[in-house]
């Protein structure tokens, strides 16, 4: 596996490959690699000729400072997973190769209602970070597939909002994987490392409430459905951000179902100090 840390050397080198039937898997992490990210890149290398991964923690996106600084870092063990896993570009840049005129000053995206639900209203400012790096990665990387994890469903829907709104001469192509989880059923996730064994099997308690909401999913009125998660995540001893079953499509937030609709329970909760966020396809 290559590694850059500098973005002139890697578009260099990525300009000076054949570009005849050839194509460019992308995959952005923030590193602390587990095997949900090693998914990605399988299917990653299973469609194109080259992939790319690149860890890069993202100062730009955490509206929390004490999320940032506590931010799992393996870089050691991330590099050896993405050997074994036959990456064949790691992209591995400081800040200031992201941010070179600083991050602060920032441009703003207008990502509408995405903004104002769940995610964009817990932690503002948080999805215009990720444009942000985003945006930049896609720019110096020029891929011809995106792979982005369901796991952050919010998320795969404003870089799909993103990627309309670059004015990219190339198409690029937005592939979602899905959310890989423990034997138990917790979603995998580089913050699942700040939790202690007994925490982890509390946070099963996500995942076994998502379910809840799958199997007791009737035409009518939702609410309780929803009660009835707060609850059983309550008891746990749970903070929660929210508990939210909406549109699978736009993300509205529903209260009543037709029995059609196409539906996605997504749920944000604090054990502690850590944040976890997770969600089902109800149907
Ligand atoms: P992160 O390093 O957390 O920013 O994640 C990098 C990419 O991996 C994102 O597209 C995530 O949605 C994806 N991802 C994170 N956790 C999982 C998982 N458990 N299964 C599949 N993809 C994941």
């Amino acid at each position: 596996m290559r590694i850059f840390k500098k973005t002139a050397v890697l578009k260099d080198w990525l300009n000076s490959l054949n570009k005849i039937s050839f194509s460019i898997g992308f995959v952005p992490t923030m590193g602390a690699l587990h095997q949900g990210h090693i998914s990605l890149i399988q299917e990653s290398k299973h469609h194109n000729s080259i992939t790319v991964c690149s860890i890069f923690v993202n100062p730009a996106q955490f509206n929390d400072p004490k999320d940032f600084e506590k931010y799992p870092i393996t870089i050691e063990r991330d590099i050896e997973m993405l050997e074994m896993a036959d990456c064949d570009v790691l992209f591995l840049p400081s800040v200031s190769e992201i941010y070179p005129e600083g991050f602060s000053e920032a441009k703003q995206y207008d990502l509408g209602f995405l903004e104002t639900v769940l995610e964009g209203k817990y932690r503002p400012g948080h999805f215009q970070g990720v444009c942000r790096v985003v945006e930049r990665l896609l720019e110096i990387v020029v891929p011809n597939n995106l792979y982005l994890g369901q796991k952050d469903y919010q998320q795969c829907m404003v870089i799909a909002h993103l990627v309309k709104l670059m004015d990219q001469q190339s198409n690029i192509q937005i592939n979602i994987c899905p959310t890989l989880r423990e034997a138990s059923g917790l979603a995998m996730s580089s913050r699942n490392m700040r939790l202690s064994e007994k925490e982890k099997n509390i946070a099963l308690t996500i995942f076994q409430s998502l379910e809840l909401i799958k199997n007791k999913l009737a035409q009518g009125d939702i609410n309780e459905l929803k009660r009835e998660a707060i609850i059983m995540l309550e008891q746990k001893g749970f903070r929660i951000d929210y508990v939210e079953i909406a549109d699978a499509n736009t993300l509205t937030p529903i209260t009543e179902w037709d029995g059609k609709q196409k539906l996605v329970a997504l749920i944000a909760v604090y054990l502690n100090e850590v944040r976890l966020i997770d969600n089902m396809i109800l149907n």
